[in-house]
């Protein structure tokens, strides 16, 4: 099953992926964690993005295309995957239909996230996740049990993104809106998309999630 989550920043779609992606056994693929990891190995697509992700713009679409690509022909991707930060764009959207067409499968779903710009910068600012497992946590939402300690291993050791501050937050949001929201459409017109309450909890948006996904099962 190809399944594309689809939102602003700060959506909580990132959050929804790993739980997709552990409920129905098919990869999770982050454009943004795979653009963090090249920046941070400082690899020659991480030093051509580092300055970009910076200042929250779009990574050029053939940078991006090309992850796609080459990510999605991995043997775990041949059952399918599920798509978070990715298409951006339309040209980006154009490529990904080819790259699906190629290989005989379709996009089962895309999944619009409504959350409104007023509560996504405070969600944004308050993320934070373990060093040591990558469970997510948020200072406004979802902070952990004990304070200072992952629930899940306990670990102290927890980072913050750097481009989740107020100034870059504002321009990933204006990206979000110039750039990416006219993919809305495009997907409408395919009769693919869906879209659910973002605000809701966590919980209740993995409900909707995966009632829709059992139904184009
Ligand atoms: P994210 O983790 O999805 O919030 O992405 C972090 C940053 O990576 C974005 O602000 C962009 O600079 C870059 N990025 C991630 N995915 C894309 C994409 N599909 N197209 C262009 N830039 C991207």
């Amino acid at each position: 099953m190809i399944v594309i989550l689809f939102g602003p920043p700060g959506c909580g779609k990132g959050t929804q992926a790993k739980i997709l992606s552990n409920a129905i056994g098919c990869p999770h693929l982050s454009t943004g964690d795979m653009l963090r990891e090249a920046v941070e190995l400082s690899t020659k697509t991480g030093k051509l993005a580092a300055e970009v992700m910076a200042k929250g713009k779009l990574v050029s679409d053939g940078i991006v295309a090309n992850i796609i690509q080459e990510r999605t022909g991995q043997k775990d991707c041949n059952q399918g995957f599920i798509l978070d930060g990715f298409p951006r764009t339309i040209p980006q959207a154009k490529k990904l239909d080819k790259i699906i067409e190629g290989r005989g499968l379709v996009i089962n779903a895309v999944i619009e996230f409504g959350v409104r710009d007023s509560k996504l910068v405070n969600r944004i600012i308050g993320r934070f996740t373990c060093k040591n497992c990558g469970a997510s946590y948020n200072d406004a939402t979802l902070k952990p049990k004990l304070e200072n300690a992952c629930d899940i291993c306990g670990s102290r050791d927890f980072i913050r993104r750097k481009d989740d501050n107020e100034k870059t937050a504002m321009a990933r949001i204006k990206a979000y809106h110039c750039e990416t929201e006219p993919l809305l459409p495009y997907y409408r017109d395919k009769k693919i998309l869906n879209s659910i309450d973002g605000l809701a909890p966590i919980k209740t948006v993995t409900e909707q999630i995966l009632d829709l996904v059992k139904k184009i099962r």
